[in-house]
């Protein structure tokens, strides 16, 4: 049997470029089109060539790019009133683009065409009719997004029909269902989709959803049960308000739970990769609950679930993470019991069995130090430092003989400048630095890594890549104390350290000398795995 294919329609650099704190450079959207075109997507709609620079600038660009299965499409609206297409100069921003796809968006609710266009619904009709026939002649696809179909298909079935005919009528190759102020519910999709498909009868249907009642996913989906033959949405679910459907969760559900065909089982494995290049280009803080992709979608953290998972991993997940290139990962708190320490030894390359007497001195090791602030749910590498401690498996890389930060404000409207002086020993030989930074996390970081470099070249590659301050409530009779999380990365993997203390800045130094202990160690690691081939 084979499987019914559906094609995916990326609009990340469109729509989701229209969400709140998103805004990617021609240079960013270049490199996101050759990710999607890794993941296999079959379009990639480059934005509205006709509206902006920068989505011009893109499309120029585009036209060098070498993709290996996705076809660019640009994006822009039937012709104005009273203009032909020919003299409509964001119809012909769309031939200037070249693409071998084009998507015009039109009215198909009454109600619009009368408050925001204000014409004649007839001659919104004809408006639709005229501009897909002549970018037909033109553009080897075309694809007629329907405005608020549903919307206006519930308040008036026969204008919304009328308008789509006519786009069927002048040869739109897909007719695209929109649900653009993403209110509507699975089975009023379900129901539309089945009596549109009846009343156009031999056409290709698509859908686009937005996320406004959290079911854009589920809208697709319902759509697709009924025949649609292409989906639109963004990765990750970037979009206006809150966002569009999200195609990280919709691929894998067409293929793993559906079994339809729309990417190889090869590119689905590139999804979690795919997904956190783009996030990383919004600066935004990291996904983490999101469904196959985040962080936590395959994190297990009750006792419970992890001796269970250690047995057979299908007792807590419901597809394995490495389909869509996502890994399990075993969460460390007061919730965890000696399965998870055993685990996560494991991971390290240590094995220890339940008998053994080392895991309940880590298991004591952790209480004591959750009880004093620490958390290491969101710090691996500290936990990894913390298990190799407790084995006696840790070699102190260098000793912090002294550190001292001053901050100087000059004046009133002057930006303070703060340097840090260090002393650092490495195998016997002392090291004076000086740095400066922008503040005194920043200035010990240049500092630590400064004094360090002479040692360990490869520090050099470590990034600073988030900082995060908890103020953690005082309890009887303590002074409150703050937990420092930071995340560091060196181009080849991230990893995230902890600190807690009463003084901000000697929380920070702790989760920055974890961060700096951790690379030494895991390049040592890594070195030494080499030498033995
Ligand atoms: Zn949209």
């Amino acid at each position: 049997m084979s499987a019914r294919q559906v094609k995916i329609y990326d609009v990340t650099l469109r729509d989701g470029t229209q969400g709140e704190s998103i805004s990617f450079s021609i240079h960013d959207k270049l490199r996101i089109a050759q990710k999607l075109d890794e993941l296999g997507v079959h379009y990639i709609e480059g934005g509205w060539p006709g509206s902006n620079e920068r989505d011009e600038g893109f499309f120029e660009e585009a036209k060098k790019l070498r993709l290996r299965k996705s076809a660019i499409a640009a994006f822009g609206s039937t012709r104005r009133s009273g203009k032909t297409c020919e003299e409509d100069s964001s119809v012909q921003a769309l031939l200037k683009a070249e693409t071998p796809a084009v998507t015009i968006v039109g009215k198909s609710w009454d109600f619009q065409v009368k408050e925001a266009l204000r014409i004649p619904l007839k001659e919104n009709i004809d408006i639709i009719h005229d501009s897909v026939t002549y970018l037909k002649k033109h553009v080897d696809e075309v694809f007629f997004d329907a405005e608020h179909f549903f919307d206006g298909y519930k308040r008036n079935p026969k204008y919304t029909i009328e308008a789509l005919s006519a786009a069927k009528e002048a040869g739109a190759d897909v007719i695209v269902l929109c649900d653009t102020n993403g209110g509507t519910l699975p089975w009023e999709v379900e129901e539309i989709v089945r009596e549109v498909g009846l009343a156009l009868g031999d056409v290709e249907l698509g859908i686009h959803t937005h996320n406004d009642g959290e079911v854009g996913v589920a809208n697709s989906l319902y759509a697709v049960r009924e025949g649609v033959r292409q989906i639109q949405g963004t990765m990750n679910g970037y979009g206006e308000r809150c966002g569009n459907a999200n195609l990280c969760a919709i691929i894998p559900n067409l293929k793993l739970k559906l079994g339809i065909d729309c990417i190889a089982d090869e590119e689905l494995m590139r999804l979690y990769d795919v997904s956190h290049f783009i996030h990383e280009l919004t600066n935004l803080p990291p996904l983490r609950h999101m469904a196959y992709v985040g962080e936590s979608a395959f994190a297990h953290k009750g006792g419970l679930h992890v001796s269970a998972v250690m047995k057979n991993p299908d007792t807590y997940e419901h597809v394995k993470p490495d389909v869509v290139g996502n890994h399990r990962r075993v969460l460390i708190s007061d919730l965890s019991g000696r399965s998870n320490i055993i685990y996560k030894a494991k991971e390290l390359g240590i094995e220890l069995d339940s008998q053994d007497k080392r895991v309940n001195a880590i298991l004591n090791e952790l209480k004591k130090l959750e009880s004093e602030g620490y958390e290491f749910e969101g710090a691996d590498a500290s936990f990894e430092l913390l298990i190799r401690k407790a084995l006696g498996e840790y070699r102190k890389p260098f000793q912090l003989q002294s550190v001292r930060t001053l901050t100087d404000k000059r004046a009133d409207d002057a930006e303070p400048i703060t340097e840090a002086t260090l002393i650092v020993q490495v195998d016997g030989v002392v090291e004076h630095t000086a740095a400066e930074g922008n503040g005194p996390v920043h200035a010990l970081d240049q500092g630590l890594r400064k004094a360090l470099e002479k040692f360990y070249p490869n520090l050099r590659e470590v990034r600073l890549k988030d900082y995060r301050v908890r103020v953690l409530a005082a309890k009887h009779g303590t002074d409150a104390v703050v937990r420092v999380l930071i995340e560091s990365g060196d181009g080849e993997s991230d990893w995230s350290t902890v600190g807690v203390s009463q003084n901000i800045v000697e929380a920070s130094l702790k989760a920055l000398v974890d961060s700096i202990d951790y690379k030494i160690l895991k390049d040592e690691a890594r070195r030494a795995a080499k030498a033995r081939g």
